[in-house]
């Protein structure tokens, strides 16, 4: 039999949402709420770790900015496929995050006059950057754990994988999962969940993300019933360091770093000869593949052409109190010594702009589950979001599902239900399904076609063709995921398993990628299809909405909230 444990909340995921999630809720309910905290990895290896630039926030309405300002860079930058409410409301919330993350002890850096100091980034209209030097997302990460520790009520689960989420009469009921150091299996039940668990990186194999984040919490909320929107929008970083896809923060562009082609020229001129280097990232993704097609790159291996990051007209000074981790980055890496040197990149995999839908709380159509962070879709990047504005979002509504789930836990009648039927089917596909299987094929090979396939047929640009190409693919992975056997049968740490896991979860939502992309005839911000390059707000100005069945995704569409602005042509 399985262990069982029961909390009040029980939190999926110790990133930026899920973290700043617990403490909202511990807050809302004076410390009384009984929280599990459930992760993957190690709390401070959580991908949030890895932010580098910033996080977006209006402070400064002295000197220019405005809600309405942000507001619009937003909508803009995201096509015109933001639910503009939402935006409304996270522009409005996250100067409060910025505050109140210096009210915990985060050390932002500063003016000489000892203000918290802003940064330029790409698509934002006024430099809005509130960072850390280059490792926010490492600063905010201790700020919260540290805080979360004056808290007593919270269990963590560190190293704990979460196989499944159980659903009973579209109620949430609790989750399964196995202890990674233990193998064993536990039923974990609580009155609610907030979902946190990141985006899906790892789906390609040239990424900025780190190995454990595979879509796992998007996954499992899909197979439990929970509509998925938009995952066809991925989101491409213009500078991913050669070859291994290493971010090299936007700050450095912020800060005044150059794009540069073959020929030296600052080839951003032709495509958006207003911003230059800080048009959103879609376009200067686009404008770099182009110059590359065209002949104006550098060869690299394996495929991997490039243009250079220039940064050396910042000086050794400037660079080294800003950027000094992208530094220590380039030189460890390739052996390259910005100061010096122009750094070798290309666009890179960087973030799923889709995800679980939700509504503008963060809650699914579930009873009793929130999801928040990169994880969900509450529709605030569009089909492309902004820098800086993602860890906002886990934040504004991490504080935001935290609050609302501590106010259903206190009006939740009764202990949670043990739900018999969706444990026992979890079990049996974990045992008897998963680890029974043994038709021979290999996780590794399928999991690096998936990778191939991903990379090669939904890239920064897209046809039919390849899309058709990539969804056939698809197919065929699935089936030979059927097949496959895993090999490791020990109990503590079993990677093989994990990752047999995780793959599964990476096939379901590219399945879902791929067809969502395949469908949408037109271009939108990540999404940029050459055979119907014109954006197309006629047909398309509508959000993806899939459902799992057993036969595939069932697509469906969406109103886009549209309460301010009017989609114009998005000129930079
Ligand atoms: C290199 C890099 C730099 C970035 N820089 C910036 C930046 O400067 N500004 C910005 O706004 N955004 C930035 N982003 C994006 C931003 O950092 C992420 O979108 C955000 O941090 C995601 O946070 P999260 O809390 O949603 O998820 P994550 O931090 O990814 O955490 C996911 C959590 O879920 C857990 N989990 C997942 N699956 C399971 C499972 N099956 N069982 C148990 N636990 C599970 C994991 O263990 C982890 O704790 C950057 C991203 C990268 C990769």
């Amino acid at each position: 039999m399985a262990e069982i444990t029961t909390h009040d909340l029980l939190i999926l995921g110790s990133g930026l949402a899920g973290l700043r999630a617990a403490l909202s809720a511990s807050i809302a309910s004076s410390g009384k709420i009984d929280i599990g905290l459930v992760s993957k990895v190690q709390l401070m290896r959580s991908h949030s770790v890895a932010a580098e630039g910033g996080t977006a926030a209006m402070l400064r309405p002295e000197e220019g900015d405005s809600f309405d300002l942000h507001a619009w860079d937003t909508v803009k930058g995201s096509d015109f496929l933001a639910d503009q409410d939402v935006v409304h409301r996270f522009v409005r919330a996250a100067p409060g995050e910025i505050m109140q993350l210096e009210h915990w002890g985060i050390p932002w850096s500063r003016r000489p006059d000892g203000r918290i100091d802003q940064r330029a980034f790409g698509g934002h209209g006024y430099p809005r950057a509130t960072f850390a030097a280059d490792k926010t997302g490492f600063f905010e990460m201790q700020c919260l754990f540290d805080t979360l520790t004056r808290y007593q009520n919270t269990t963590r689960y560190d190293e704990w994988y979460v196989t499944s989420i159980l659903v009973e009469d579209n109620q949430f009921r609790g989750l399964t999962a196995f202890d990674l150091a233990t193998g064993e299996f536990h039923v974990m039940l609580a009155k609610a969940l907030i979902i946190a668990t990141g985006g899906a990186g790892r789906m390609s194999g040239f990424t900025t993300y780190s190995h454990a984040v595979t879509g796992d919490g998007i996954a499992m909320a899909y197979r439990a019933g929970v509509a998925v929107k938009d995952l066809e929008f991925i989101q491409f970083h213009p500078t991913g360091l050669i070859p291994t896809g290493i971010l090299m923060t936007e700050a450095c562009r912020g800060e005044g770093g150059y794009l540069r082609n073959a020929d030296g020229n600052r080839f951003m001129e032709r495509y958006a000869a207003g911003l230059m280097e800080l048009a959103p990232r879609d376009i200067v993704s686009r404008s770099m593949i182009t110059e590359i097609k065209e002949g104006r790159g550098f060869k690299g291996q394996n495929g991997l052409d490039y243009v250079h990051l220039d940064l050396r007209h910042l000086g050794a000074d400037k660079i080294n109190e800003r950027l000094g981790f992208i530094r220590e980055l380039a030189m460890k890496f390739v052996d390259v010594d910005p100061v010096h040197e122009p750094i070798p990149v290309r666009p890179v995999f960087h973030y799923t702009m889709g995800g679980i839908g939700t509504d503008i709380d963060g809650k699914t159509n579930v009873e009793g589950m929130w999801a928040a962070g990169e994880a969900a879709c509450v529709s605030l990047h569009g089909a492309n979001r902004l820098g800086t504005n993602s860890t906002a979002e886990c934040l504004v509504w991490g504080k935001i599902t935290g609050e609302e789930a501590a106010k259903f836990v206190a009006g939740f009648e009764g202990e949670p239900k043990h739900p018999d039927g969706a444990v026992a089917r979890s079990r049996s596909e974990l045992f008897d399904g998963l680890l029974g299987r043994d038709g021979g094929e290999s996780v590794y090979k399928i999991r690096a076609d998936l990778r191939r396939n991903v990379d090669e047929n939904l890239g920064v640009y897209r046809i039919e063709e390849e899309l058709q190409k990539g969804v056939e693919k698809m197919a065929e992975l699935k089936d030979r995921y059927k097949k496959i056997t895993i090999r490791d049968r020990s109990k503590a740490y079993n990677i093989d398993l994990m990752y047999a896991l995780e793959l599964g979860c990476m096939l379901d939502l590219a399945e879902v990628a791929f067809i969502g992309a395949l469908r949408r005839q037109e271009s939108r911000g990540g999404h940029a299809r050459l055979d119907y390059t014109a954006r197309d707000d006629e047909n398309w100005l509508k959000h993806t909405v899939a459902h799992w069945t057993p036969d595939g995704p069932e697509l469906s569409y969406s109103d886009v909230t549209i309460d301010t602005w009017k989609p114009v042509e998005r000129k930079y």
